[in-house]
């Protein structure tokens, strides 16, 4: 059973490649960096290839792929989780760290960040804008991801004034388990399917409701103490 799913994810990783996803597979050194983990409990994962998108359409035929397929698909934004569920034990690992891109917009007061951004990345627009007297509510750490942490909520330096980090998701658009691209905002009817949805994402976990490609947070500005 275990010899014929590897089959199928090494097919897998043929049609990813033929997609143009980047895909890197055992004996590789990118395999190795890529699944590389800083807890030790979990040095023993090898998952059957990593598939690293570039784009939300690359997430798209990932997921399709592995729902026909029936591949286990681990994401991974920067795979900070205490409990290893970003790490893939086997089947293919979705490693979003690729999809970088932030966009910082002070004339809405928004930060667009792609789905594999790291917290430090997206705090260096706010420095290299100079744009003193604003902040992002993510986390402390800069190399935490920032899927996992808003996704689960998220708890930072300026909870206190701001609420969690959730709490200042704006919009989000994710892959969803059929594959479909689908936006959803703080502005969809909390009954909804989409308000319910959005709702979910404000930290009813990763990895539970498709893969989430790029979120949109609101600025906050510290000077007022307003908070959302
Ligand atoms: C050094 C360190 C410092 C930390 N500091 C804080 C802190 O100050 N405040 C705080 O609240 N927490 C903190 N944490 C906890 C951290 O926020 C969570 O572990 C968070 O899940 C890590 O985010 P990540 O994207 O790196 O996680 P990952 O391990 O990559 O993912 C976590 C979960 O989310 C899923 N997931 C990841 N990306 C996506 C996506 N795009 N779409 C759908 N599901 C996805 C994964 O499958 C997994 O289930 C810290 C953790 C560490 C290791």
């Amino acid at each position: 059973m275990r010899a014929s799913l590897r089959l199928l994810s090494s097919k897998a990783a043929q049609l990813f490649k033929s997609m143009d996803v980047p895909v890197l597979q055992p004996g590789q050194a990118e395999y190795d960096r890529a699944i590389a983990t800083s807890n030790r409990l979990f040095r023993f994962s090898r998952p059957d290839c990593v598939v690293q998108p570039e784009t939300a359409k690359h997430v798209q035929a990932i997921v399709r792929e592995a729902a026909s397929k029936n591949i286990d698909l681990t994401i991974k934004c920067n795979g900070h989780s205490y409990a290893g569920h970003s790490t893939a034990m086997k089947g293919v690992s979705l490693d979003l760290r690729r999809m970088r891109s932030v966009n910082l917009d002070m004339n809405s007061n928004v930060v667009t960040m792609d789905a594999g951004c790291q917290w430090g990345r997206v705090y260096e627009t706010l420095i290299s804008g100079r744009h003193n007297g604003y902040i992002i509510n993510g986390g402390r750490c800069p190399t935490v991801g920032v899927s996992g942490f808003i996704l689960g909520g998220g708890l930072g330096p300026f909870t206190r004034s701001f609420g969690m980090g959730c709490d200042t998701l704006a919009e989000a658009t994710v892959v969803t388990a059929d594959g479909e691209l689908v936006t959803v905002k703080e502005t969809d009817d909390r009954n909804s399917k989409k308000g319910k949805l959005f709702w979910a994402l404000q930290g009813a976990g990763g990895g539970n409701f498709g893969v989430v490609v790029q979120m949109k947070l609101k600025v906050q500005n510290y000077k007022t103490l307003k908070g959302p």
